[in-house]
């Protein structure tokens, strides 16, 4: 053994031993300890402390979307941090970084949302979504608007509220009790949330959850524009604009989870630009900052915040310590700044048409491969045993883990999505990502699931 080697043994069993890391078995990384351990990043790769390169095709949390390694983010979060690393924005206090940022964001949010609150993360900004829709109808008068509707495979975050708006069950088995009044919806019932009682499936609709459980009951409706670790589920044309229409009938509030589809992930800036769609408030993290700082923020429309602020004097008894963090602040600005000159939500629309030339070329060259997709550089195929019968392959044969596996090895990191039968490859590399990357991407799945298919 070399002393590299060794040295790279002993950081191993240190993470085994002291470090819980998330969504991960215990039982396994106990066994097998960390399968990577980075030590760098440039561009859209990541490099180890082997020395080996990978690709990032999943921008690491579908988040580092101007690439990695971009001093500019550094050396602002550095100045920043010199000058004022951090004040708080309790009690009416403020900084500039952070008056600068919500100028700017209003600036690129569709409709009247031009009023941002701070937050460390998605999570922090759903629930901090969940807290302000209920508060607000609380203010007028309208206590029983508790309900959040959400939607199956939707995923919102990791905090009670936030888990609990999930729909994807294994977050939600993971402890004894989740938070009440959550209710999810079978997602893209366009026929039913446009009003088609006769439909089979008009009961598990918003509509119907609405109608069953009566609307004056019902706060507020959550969803991704375009479902991420779902499985990358795309909404047919036309859903988004009916779930506003079908909010503005009741009088429920609509919530937009854009923590990944923002800042450019979908190839618009905001997923409901694709629809033009306007929520009444939406929710952000990851992309705001690219991951080089934590921040994620709730954005409001002027009306509600107008209301909020004739009906009460009160306090809004609600504030993350780190809720506006000075260089966090810095570190979006510089981002935002980075992705408009160097139009990267225009490339990640490009990189859509490129993402779906591959990924037809997967399904032409390999039979067990169907339903590709994408939106921007967020793309996603399904593997099934008989694609033409839908036959899904069984659950044992871990079809997507194992192409993942295979990817692993050919150094691209993607993630499968596998539950309720499917078996879904993601694929979300930064939106710097050019042709020749998204090329060598594909030629990587396709190696990787013909390794596969020579294990079945
Ligand atoms: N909403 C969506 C759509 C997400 O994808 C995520 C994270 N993957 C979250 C919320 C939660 O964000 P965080 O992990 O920053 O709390």
């Amino acid at each position: 053994m070399t002393q590299e080697e060794i040295n790279i043994d002993h950081l191993r069993e240190l993470d085994k031993k002291y470090f819980l890391h998330p969504t991960t078995s215990i039982k396994q990384h106990q066994a097998n300890g960390p399968s990577v351990i980075f030590t760098e990043g440039k561009g859209i790769y990541l490099k180890d402390v082997k020395g080996d390169t990978y690709i990032d095709g999943l921008s690491s949390l579908w988040n580092v979307n101007i690439g990695h390694g971009r001093e500019e983010i550094v050396d602002v979060i550095s100045e920043q941090m010199k000058k004022l690393a951090y004040s708080s924005t309790f009690q009416n206090f403020s900084h500039e970084p952070v008056i600068q940022l919500s100028e700017k964001i209003a600036s690129l949010t569709p409709g009247d949302l031009n009023v941002s609150f701070y937050t460390s993360g998605g999570s922090e900004s759903n629930e901090t979504a969940f807290k302000l829709v209920r508060h607000y109808w609380k203010l007028k008068g309208k206590e029983k608007r508790t309900k959040i509707i959400a939607l199956e495979r939707g995923y919102h975050g990791i905090t009670m509220g936030a888990t609990s708006a999930t729909g994807i069950t294994p977050f939600q088995n993971m402890a004894t009790a989740n938070a009440p009044d959550f209710f999810h919806a079978k997602p893209f019932q366009l026929n039913c949330e446009l009003g088609d009682k006769v439909d089979a499936n008009y009961p598990r609709s918003i509509r119907g959850i609405i109608e069953k459980e009566g609307s004056e009951t019902v706060a507020a409706v959550i969803l991704e524009p375009v479902q991420g670790a779902g499985g990358i589920n795309i909404p047919p044309d036309g859903y988004l604009q009916a779930v506003r229409k079908l909010c503005d009938e009741y009088g429920i509030l609509m919530i937009a989870d854009e923590v990944i589809c923002g800042f450019g992930r979908t190839g618009k800036m905001f997923g409901v630009d694709n629809w033009n769609v306007v929520p009444d408030v939406m929710s952000v993290a990851k992309g705001i900052t690219s991951a080089y700082i934590q921040l994620g923020a709730v954005i409001i429309t002027e009306r509600l915040r107008d209301e909020l602020a004739e009906i009460s004097t009160d306090v809004l008894f609600h504030g993350f310590t780190y809720s506006g963090h000075p260089s966090a602040c810095a570190a979006a600005l510089k981002n935002i700044e980075i992705i408009e000159t160097e139009n990267l939500v225009a490339n990640a629309k490009n990189m859509e048409d490129e993402l779906l030339k591959g990924f037809q070329y997967l399904e032409e060259k390999h039979s067990i491969v169907t339903k590709t997709r994408a939106k921007g550089l967020m793309g996603a195929f399904e593997l099934f045993v008989d694609r033409d019968s839908g036959t899904p392959f069984d659950p044992s044969a871990l079809a997507a883990p194992k192409v993942i596996q295979e990817c692993f090895k050919r150094k691209l990191i993607a993630r499968p999505v596998v539950f309720e039968g499917s078996n879904i490859i993601t694929i979300a590399p930064p939106l710097i990502a050019n042709k020749q990357e998204i090329e060598k991407i594909i030629v990587i799945l396709s190696d990787s699931i013909t390794a596969f298919e020579k294990q079945i």
